[in-house]
């Protein structure tokens, strides 16, 4: 058992445990309301929504919802950037009590079709650009209603009117033809009305969210999270920042809202602090420098290359960022380097931190205004409890050895939708098996040093070789193919192929590029390629990535 050596480390302001409230995490949106009604509470490019209007909005999104037939427990999947739309869509959806399925715009019409498949959503929001991807998925998939959206609507005059010349301009202005299936999210809000909505949830069992990750399986799998998974881990996280001012803190949200890293911290944590949210609909480093010099931001939770960015392009412009108090990395571990020239140069604090989707996400931070300890994710938050264990027997390995990161906690996961198999593997007796290899030390500090699952994490993306080596398998003149991620200065981890090809055959790395192209979002399509001759593999002939990895990593040493 673990000893919560971490708890003699906790700020004097910080509770090692709390009474969580038995509430939806709509209830959130509700009070910040009622006490800030005009407040701002989304600010993008300059339009500007008080919270008034946010949860009447929301309101009205449910209702119409209801009107089509939406109830509780039915997925209802989102496939927006960050935008008021998402917001709205978002808790709308929570009201009625069905369950949120994030997609990531990126998805190719495969990912999306197997996501939509597994859920079982019935409907989508998404946005006019994105209609034809969701549209070409398949007639199995039971989607019966496409909610659609503009960037436009909710842009302030005169960018609304650029913003549709330049679609014009791009060919990507689109003639809808809205019918019973197709419907419009401005006609749908106009129409309906905003009276509240009180379905009878029971936060401790009902799902909110059905959040997809990836696994060594390749295909992703669905995370049940419940409304008191979430109620708790933005709790736990608004009890770690204590100076975070309620009603004052203005939120840069460029981490995406369909990331569970970006919804707890900025959608959740922002709004149940009554903050401005200051939208970007995505990671673009001269609009996000723009927007922080305009907007002034002080609570900014990013993935480290997020942070990279920022110092590399931010000479001479260091005073842009001077209202920066309080950054958060994770996703992915943060170098030394880049926290100390990020704090430099915008005398704020930039600390490590540490969750996965299973835990809603944040189990682990640093100690924010006090103790740190540099290349740790630092200590486990309020209510949360943490072990290296041995993963066969699941006893804790000596106190200082390498083992695998176990948690145990409020916002941990009830497991995989419709997969208990997978969920035994990793749920044990209230402990989540993080897959993530680390060690403890006498603190209760701890150090993540790899990942068990081969998961790579490019720019802050996460990537599941085996997915991408399906598509590669599909090509009629490969014969073997391995994918693994090798360091790369800039996004951390780049994809690499290594590609045995059939006898005979001749391939190049653009046609395999191009062949990837329609099946898997950019992010995931391999920027390097190797021809080999044969793959390593056990005798079993499973094919070694990791011995893949540790050759580059040799050849990259000059070994
Ligand atoms: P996700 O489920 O997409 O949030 O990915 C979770 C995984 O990201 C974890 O299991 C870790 O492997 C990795 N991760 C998150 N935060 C860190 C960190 N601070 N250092 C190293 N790896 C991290």
């Amino acid at each position: 058992m673990s000893n919560k050596a971490w708890l003699s480390q906790y700020p004097a302001e910080v509770p090692s445990s709390f009474d969580y409230p038995n509430i939806p995490i709509t209830r959130f949106l509700i009070d910040a309301a009622e006490r800030y009604p005009k407040t701002i509470a989304l600010d993008f490019m300059g339009k500007r929504m008080t919270y008034r209007a946010v949860l009447a909005a929301a309101r009205r999104f449910a209702n119409a919802l209801l009107g089509l037939g939406v109830a509780k427990r039915d997925r209802v999947a989102l496939m927006l950037p960050n935008c008021p739309q998402m917001v709205i869509a978002y808790y709308g959806t929570l009201m009625t009590g069905a369950i949120v399925v994030m997609t990531n715009p990126m998805y190719s019409k495969r990912e999306l079709e197997h996501q939509l498949r597994d859920s079982g959503a019935a409907v989508i929001v998404t946005l006019d650009q994105l209609l034809k991807r969701v549209e070409q998925v398949s007639e199995d998939v039971p989607l019966n209603r496409i909610i659609v959206t503009s960037i436009r609507d909710y842009l302030p005059f005169p960018l609304n009117v650029l913003f549709r010349i330049k679609q014009k301009k791009e060919g990507t202005s689109l003639r809808i033809a809205y019918d019973d299936r197709i419907l419009s999210f401005r006609r749908l809000l106009d129409g309906a009305l905003e009276a509240p909505i009180e379905p009878r949830i029971d936060p401790a069992a009902d799902l909110a969210l059905l959040q997809y990750t990836g696994g060594t399986t390749g295909l992703a799998k669905g995370v049940m999270l419940t409304h008191r998974n979430l109620v708790a881990n933005t709790i736990q996280s608004r009890l770690w920042f204590y100076k975070a001012q309620e009603g004052m803190e203005r939120y840069m949200c460029a981490l995406p809202f369909f990331h569970v890293f970006g919804l707890t911290t900025l959608l959740h944590l922002g709004i149940y602090t009554a903050g401005t949210l200051i939208l970007v609909p995505r990671f673009e480093i001269k609009q996000v420098l723009s927007t922080i010099r305009k907007k002034k931001p002080s609570i900014f939770p990013g993935a480290p290359t997020m942070y990279i960015a920022i110092i590399n392009h931010a000479e001479g412009k260091q005073h842009w960022l001077s209202s920066i108090r309080i950054c958060i990395s994770g996703a992915a571990p943060l170098p030394l380097q880049v926290q100390e020239k990020f704090e430099a140069l915008t005398g704020g604090k930039l600390i490590e931190g540490y969750g996965l989707t299973e835990a809603s996400p944040v189990t682990h931070v640093n100690n924010i205004w006090e103790r740190r300890k540099n290349g740790s994710i630092g200590i486990p938050i309020p209510d949360t409890e943490a072990r290296i264990v041995r993963p066969d027997t699941l006893e804790d390995v000596r106190p200082g050895d390498i083992g695998e990161l176990a948690v145990r906690g409020p916002q941990v996961m009830q497991g995989y939708w419709q997969k208990p198999g997978e969920t035994e593997k990793v749920l044990r007796d209230g402990w989540l098996l993080t897959g993530d290899l680390g060690t403890m030390d006498d603190d209760g500090f701890c150090y993540i040093l790899d990942r068990r699952k081969d998961l790579i994490i490019a720019g802050g993306y996460n990537i599941y070789p085996r997915e991408v080596e399906d598509v590669l398998y599909e090509h009629p003149l490969i014969a073997e193919a391995a994918v693994a991620g090798v360091v790369d200065p800039y996004r951390g981890e780049t994809v690499k192929a290594y590609i045995v090809l059939r006898e005979g055959a001749k391939l190049s790395p653009e046609e395999l590029r191009f062949w990837c192209k329609d099946k898997l979002a950019a992010y995931k399509i391999p920027k390097l390629f190797e021809f080999r001759e044969a793959l390593p593999k056990t005798m079993a002939g499973k094919v070694l990535r990791r011995v893949l990895v540790e050759e580059e990593n040799e050849r990259a040493k000059g070994g």
